[in-house]
């Protein structure tokens, strides 16, 4: 008997259910296919990174994992007959785009008297299984925590001890090459691949995870796990980094976020359309700035030029590492939709591309989250102040000095406001794009004109 195990968002052998579900089966053919219209369409580091944590899987698979490039609808199907496979097995993809995708490939198989075999999922808790006495879905996160942490999960499982790889199939049928690793052109991307991932959860949980209630709101600080990316591509399982934290209370923070991730997924799968719309329909008719001047503004606000540093800053570490800081994540979204006035599927759509963690349900929530249309009583008159922000959360500035030269030459909090000191802009920094007081009224207002004032 001959699986088929087709990896997506689970770049890992341990803590694998399906992995395992394989194994049961019989020899194992492992599958990754590389669809052009998402990996051709992603930017450099979330391509770079991809490739990497491939090349990790294949090296882990002793190289037996089988890449084909194409539509999965056609080509799992094809595979499955090049192999005489009995069964196909995955994890379940729950955001819309992966579930709609596993229906046809699923009915495809069906054809073929295959069964497609979800097991487990990439969240500890699959979305759908947290809901309200009345079985109606949480749209606030804190009491989902509460039933999360009630409903409970299942511990990591254990790898198989030798893994059967059907080695003379997967030689007869060839893989074909990975894609060529893009340019990243000073980009500093985190090692990938289920090893690294494992090495950076220790590191973390040895020197900053006792620290991280006190301090994951520095970005200047390296205070958080930068695990995010991992999670996306599945390198580890939450359910490993859940075990390690265990009951210990003054884990409950790190925990907490977690079930951020988990929330957020549940969100998007019990209304699949906040893909892209809005989840309080009352802000659907929330006026914007359209036309050059505001094309000019996203370009600035894009390449870190909008005379805000912390805003900028942030923007450069997006350039520069794939990855922004979570504070600083809610300080550039804020800016771009109540500074800028610009909708947040256009700054979603940004960090989607440009973000090596992206995550559909994260992502899409996070922005609503901050332009007030989203889940939880979100304080969407509460405009975040972009300069007392960054002198509260990166007091002496170095997060600004890290990732803006033209304002090294500051000292201390002065570099968090080039605009009092004699010597600011000496090195070409540029000037505010918008005066905040001005735009902070000028978004209240609109709130106003859709009626959801406070
Ligand atoms: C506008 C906006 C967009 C975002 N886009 C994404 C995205 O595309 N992908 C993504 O993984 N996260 C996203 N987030 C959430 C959060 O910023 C990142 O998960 C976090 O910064 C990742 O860094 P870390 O691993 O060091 O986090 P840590 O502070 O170490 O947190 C641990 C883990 O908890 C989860 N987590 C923490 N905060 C959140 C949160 N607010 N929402 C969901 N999960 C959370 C993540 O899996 C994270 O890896 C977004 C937040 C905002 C405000």
């Amino acid at each position: 008997m001959t699986s088929l195990l087709w990896f997506r968002r689970d770049l890992r052998l341990g803590d694998n259910p399906a992995l395992n579900a394989a194994c049961d089966a019989g020899q194992v053919v492992p599958l990754f296919v590389i669809d052009p219209q998402f990996f051709d369409t992603a930017g450099a580091a979330m391509r770079a990174y991809q490739v990497d944590s491939l090349s990790a899987l294949a090296r882990a698979c002793g190289g037996a994992l089988v890449i084909r490039y194409g539509d999965p609808r056609d080509v799992v199907p094809q595979v499955v007959k090049e192999i005489a496979a009995t069964a196909v097995h995955c994890a379940a993809d729950y955001e819309p785009a992966g579930a709609a995708r596993d229906m046809d490939v699923e009915a495809r198989l069906y054809e073929q008297g295959v069964p497609l075999v979800r097991t487990g999922s990439p969240y500890a808790v699959a979305p759908g299984r947290v809901a309200k006495a009345d079985g109606t879905p949480y749209r606030v996160y804190s009491p989902f925590y509460k039933a999360w942490l009630v409903h409970g999960w299942r511990g990591p499982v254990n790898p198989p001890a030798d893994i059967p790889w059907a080695e003379e199939l997967i030689a007869r049928i060839g893989s074909e090459p990975l894609p060529a690793r893009p340019d990243l052109e000073g980009m500093v991307l985190l090692p990938a691949g289920e090893a690294a991932a494992l090495q950076r959860w220790k590191h973390f949980a040895e020197t900053a995870l006792m620290d991280y209630a006190d301090n994951r709101d520095r970005p200047d600080f390296d205070s958080t796990s930068q695990m995010s990316g991992y999670l996306r591509f599945g390198e580890i399982h939450v359910r490993t980094m859940l075990a390690d934290l265990g009951e210990f209370k003054g884990h409950e923070v790190y925990r907490k976020e977690l079930a951020w991730r988990e929330f957020y997924a549940d969100v998007l799968w019990n209304n699949p359309a906040t893909e892209h719309d809005y989840l309080d329909q009352r802000f659907v008719g929330m006026r914007y700035n359209t036309g050059p001047a505001a094309q000019e503004h996203f370009t600035a606000w894009t390449q870190g030029r909008t005379g805000y540093p912390i805003v900028d800053a942030g923007m450069r570490q997006l350039q520069r590492e794939g990855w922004i800081h979570n504070r600083v994540r809610m300080i550039v979204a804020s800016f771009l939709v109540k500074d800028l006035h610009l909708e947040w599927t256009q700054g979603a759509e940004w960090f989607m591309r440009y973000l090596r963690d992206a995550d559909v349900a994260s992502n899409q929530h996070g922005w609503q989250w901050t332009a007030g249309c989203g889940t939880d009583a979100a304080p969407y008159f509460r405009v975040f102040n972009p300069t007392t922000q960054g002198l509260r959360f990166d007091p002496e500035g170095a997060y600004i000095r890290e990732y803006i030269p033209e304002l090294r030459h500051l000292r201390g909090p002065a570099a968090h406001e080039p605009w009092d000191e004699l010597d600011g802009y000496k090195h070409g920094y540029p000037t505010r794009i918008v005066d905040h007081a001005t735009e902070r009224d000028e978004s209240l207002a609109r709130y106003q004109e859709i009626k959801v004032a406070p």
